[in-house]
């Protein structure tokens, strides 16, 4: 007899990331009783633009979070230049994404819609109960099957779900027996901002007017992908480069966001680029060093009462900035599958199971893609079509998902 669930989940979110939030958000409007624990005083977010496909903004937007409140910029083309001259050399108008996807293509600063989503978990107003953050709660024990976490702090706490949400460094996937089989990849990346006054005096300001995620190279390691944000005051660019070359003070550590570098430096790092890309290099502000890793996908998600979720789930190389827009759709399916009415037929380790058959599959294609594009521009959707390679990840495939219709699927077939 699978167990009955008549009244809502007590449910621990271990990780206050954009993933943990969405979880956070999707579940309390499905009435249950959220707690989300993080290991740090401030749940804070590091980084600079994030892109959200509208496979992620759709759930934003139907969670009701303040997407305008998050300062987005909407993303009308993508450009591909030459790597040397700057010549556009092809465009991607993404005219009709909305009426085709339901909603845009938006571009965050990351910090503006980790903001608004902390804000959707825990405020009053919103439906269901809001969630509570507890921060400075570090977990190192989880009891997969009596569900529950032991704290560095020395408190517990007993859920009936727990959704790891901790990151690309997760413990929970350890504790739940997964050992995590990742390389360092052949390629790093620098990451800078830089304000919109500051490209306006440098006569750049066509980098915020264009609304678009605007590429250099990308065919081998070297890629610039850069972005506005922030409603247009801010321009973020993500560097790539071979990890063969020197990395001052980058260290041994994964994703060494906290090593700085100068913008002499980063502009070294490219000799043969576009001069205008340069002239903004030499101007860019909070450069940072990110090393990159391949993950292989893990042999399973689920155990007892606790599932992975986001980069603790599915790590992914950045380049179909899909890896939130991942974590978004994981929330989206708890928010289905542990919904009000859903509830009663599903004990949560049943739930759990079609949560792993719902979102593995679809987040390993996606990883698989991510790596492929990191040489390959060809193959980052937008600039990819299923008819000039089998196989190639297209934009319907990825931003036209109707993560309802297959969910249906799967309980039909069970
Ligand atoms: C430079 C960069 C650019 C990106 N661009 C895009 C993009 O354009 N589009 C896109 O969709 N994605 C993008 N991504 C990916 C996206 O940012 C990540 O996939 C997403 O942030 C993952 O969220 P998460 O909540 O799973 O993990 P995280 O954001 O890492 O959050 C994990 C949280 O768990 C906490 N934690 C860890 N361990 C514990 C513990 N033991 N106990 C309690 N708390 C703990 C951490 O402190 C942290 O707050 C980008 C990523 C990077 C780095």
């Amino acid at each position: 007899m699978p167990s009955r669930m008549d009244s809502p989940l007590q449910v621990a979110i271990i990780g206050a990331g954009l993933g943990g939030l969405s979880a956070a958000v999707a579940l309390r409007r499905q009435g249950h009783h959220v707690t989300v624990y993080e290991r740090y005083d401030f749940a804070g977010e590091v980084g600079a633009s994030l892109s959200a496909a509208s496979n992620g903004s759709r759930f934003l937007e139907k969670w009701g979070v303040d997407v305008s409140a998050a300062k987005p910029v909407i993303l009308k083309q993508l450009i591909m230049h030459d790597w040397s001259s700057g010549d556009v050399q092809k465009t991607y108008p993404l005219g009709d994404y909305k009426s085709k996807f339901s909603t845009p293509y938006y571009n965050f600063h990351r910090i503006d819609i980790h903001k608004q989503l902390l804000k959707s978990a825990t405020e009053v107003a919103g439906e269901g109960p809001p969630a509570e953050l507890k921060v400075n709660h570090k977990a190192i024990e989880v009891n997969a099957g009596e569900g529950v976490i032991r704290f560095e702090n020395g408190s517990q706490a007993t859920a009936d779900l727990i959704v790891a949400a901790d990151g690309i460094r997760s413990l929970t996937r350890e504790l739940i027996g997964i050992k995590p089989n990742f390389t360092m990849s052949s390629s790093c990346a620098y990451r800078c901002i830089i304000g919109a006054d500051k490209l306006r005096s440098l006569d750049l300001e066509d980098y915020i007017s264009n609304e678009a995620i605007e590429y250099w190279g990308g065919f081998g390691i070297d890629k610039i992908v850069m972005s506005p944000c922030s409603n247009g005051e801010v321009v973020s660019c993500y560097c790539f480069f071979p990890s063969s070359k020197t990395l001052p003070d980058a260290g041994e550590t994964q994703n060494a966001w906290a090593s700085s570098t100068t913008p002499e430096q980063l502009v070294e790092t490219f000799p043969d680029l576009d001069p205008r890309m340069k002239k903004l290099m030499l101007n860019a502000e909070d450069i940072k060093i990110w090393r990159l890793y391949r993950h292989d996908p893990y042999p399973f998600w689920v155990k007892g009462k606790v599932c992975l979720l986001g980069d603790a789930a599915h790590p992914m190389m950045p380049d179909q900035s899909q890896g939130s827009c991942m974590a978004f759709e994981d929330a989206g399916a708890l928010g289905l599958i542990f919904n009000k009415n859903f509830r009663n037929d599903y004990g949560v380790v049943k739930g759990l199971g079609l949560y792993e058959r719902l979102r593995k599959p679809r987040a390993t294609q996606i990883q698989e893609a991510s790596f492929r594009a990191r040489e390959d521009l060809n193959e980052r959707i937008g600039w990819s079509s299923s008819s000039d390679r089998p196989g190639k990840l297209t934009i319907e495939e990825v931003c036209g998902y109707k993560m309802e219709d297959h969910l249906e699927r799967l309980k039909v077939e069970a």
